[in-house]
């Protein structure tokens, strides 16, 4: 059993002043591994006023100081990266596929800022204006469970590239995971008050962060639902936010797509991360003329799709986190059912041979309409729908046929087609035939996808505010 009694805040572990506790599972066994002592209100004012103390001075700080100081974090990241993807595959059940790439991420983010920090230019000139891009002022991150540490580090690594202190509370599942990357990261050696990080509610360390006016940008990633709150939240002191939400993302196979070679990438998309992915493709767009040799497909590669415990490397599809999420999971495979969609594969309960812990089967549903709400909703979980297309053009309908436009996948043989059908996409990213992440590359959503980028570049200007200074044009 782990107790989790601690919160970061200045530069120091302290005890917190809330005293609410939650429980800590493992989602493979469904047993109890340990609680967390939640920060509240108190706790979150604390980590504010912390940042706001720190914020003067390293404002101030130059390039090559902060290029030093991700590069030390990123060390300290990667030194303790056994102990890391040990606390993921424990407290969040992810399969070690996942887990690798995962930790490797997380300490790659910081490498990645300081490369985009290197070769940014902050001042630039506009007629008889210099605009200097200026640090926006202290920042609040709030992350879910379904990627703890990247979540944490990509924020963290944007803010200390542009200069402005960070508040962080993460998701208060994940809080083993927390405490072993807040040691890592106190490794790093920052200047105290620069990063702080308390556990805690949504609705109360969450909440404050949100509507707090010394908090000058939210960049949050979780659900829609929540996002828009936040966003409610900050309107009184006008917070500039970036929001990463959900998705429903289109995983379009074309006509003349060879589907013996793309079918394993299409459920790869879709059920990456066990489905509980905001990137996952979770709509399989298919041609009706190909219809019956794509189920044939689906129904065969699905089998190579292990569902199990995070020991097992030939696993691809972990638990769902937690008992909720696994209830919703089985509810939205019940509603399929319901609303007349049929079964490829998958259904209801847990997968044979599982007796415990909260796995679902990965499902396939055909027959679906887009318009059903299993097409629609997000399910975060391992549940895919069929849906048939016309033609082209009918599939970029469909495709567009959302409220989310997050990530979306391609397969295909003619790039010229494929580029022309990304072009006509409404989503943040498209990825053509199963492309590796480009972690320079802009990620964020159309529509209720979210608002802003993050990574690279896009993710910097995230935490800056332009400031022009117009001078007299010399005679
Ligand atoms: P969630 O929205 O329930 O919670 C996310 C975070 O927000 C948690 O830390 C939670 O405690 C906090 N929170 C909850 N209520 C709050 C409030 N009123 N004010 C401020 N903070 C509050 O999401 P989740 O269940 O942890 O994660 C799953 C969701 O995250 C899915 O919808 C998924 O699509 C989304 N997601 C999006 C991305 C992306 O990059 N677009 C990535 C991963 C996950």
């Amino acid at each position: 059993m782990r107790n989790i009694d601690n919160i970061y805040i200045d530069g120091r572990f302290v005890a917190p002043h809330g005293t609410e506790t939650a429980d800590l599972f493992n989602p493979s066994t469904q047993e109890r591994i340990g609680t967390v002592i939640l920060g509240d209100l108190s706790d979150a004012r604390d980590a504010i006023a912390a940042a706001k103390r720190a914020f003067p001075a390293f404002s101030r700080s130059g390039k090559s100081e902060r290029i030093q100081m991700l590069e030390s974090l990123s060390a300290a990241v990667s030194a303790r990266s056994a102990e890391l993807t040990q606390a993921m595959a424990e407290e969040y059940g992810a399969p070690q596929y996942f887990t690798g790439f995962a930790v490797a991420n997380a300490a790659s983010a910081f490498l990645h800022m300081a490369q985009v920090l290197g070769n940014y230019e902050f001042t630039r000139r506009i007629g008889n204006a210099e605009v200097r891009m200026q640090p926006i002022g202290i920042a609040a991150a709030i992350t879910p469970w379904n990627s703890n540490y990247g979540f944490i580090c990509s924020k963290l690594a944007a803010a200390i590239a542009a200069g402005t202190t960070i508040v962080i509370k993460p998701s208060e599942m994940s809080a083993i995971q927390t405490q072993l990357l807040t040691e890592c990261l106190h490794e790093g050696g920052l200047p105290k008050g620069v990063f702080n990080i308390v556990n805690g509610r949504g609705d109360v360390v969450g909440a404050e962060f949100s509507r707090h006016p010394d908090i000058a940008k939210v960049t949050f990633t979780g659900s829609t639902a929540v996002g828009k709150e936040i966003l409610r939240a900050g309107a009184d002191t006008m917070k500039r936010v970036t929001l990463e939400l959900g998705g429903k993302g289109p995983n379009i196979i074309l006509d003349d797509a060879d589907l013996n070679n793309v079918i394993a990438t299409v459920l790869g998309m879709g059920l990456v991360n066990s489905g509980q992915a905001c990137v996952a493709g979770t709509r399989i767009l298919v041609p009706e003329s190909r219809i019956d040799e794509a189920l044939e497909r689906l129904k065969h590669e699905i089998t190579q799709f292990k569902t199990g415990l995070p020991t097992d490397p030939d696993v691809r599809v972990g638990p769902m986190v937690s008992e909720k999420q696994y209830e919703r999971v089985q509810s939205y495979i019940r509603l399929g059912l319901e609303e007349g969609a049929d079964l490829v594969a998958g259904g209801l309960g847990r997968p044979e041979g599982l007796t415990r812990g909260w796995f679902s089967r990965p499902t396939i549903f055909t027959n679906v309409r887009n318009d059903m709400r299993i097409a629609r909703e997000e399910i975060f979980g391992p549940v895919l729908s069929v849906i048939t297309y016309r033609d082209d053009e009918d599939a970029i309908r469909i495709a567009n046929d959302t409220d989310y436009g997050l990530q979306a996948y391609l397969h295909g043989k003619d790039m010229a087609r494929l580029n022309d059908i990304a072009s006509r996409l409404d989503s943040g990213r498209v990825v053509i035939n199963g492309a590796p992440h480009e972690p320079l590359a802009p990620f964020g959503g159309f529509k209720q996808s979210g608002i802003g980028r993050e990574f690279g570049e896009f993710g910097l200007e995230g935490f800056l505010e332009p400031k022009a200074i117009l001078s007299p044009i010399a005679q």
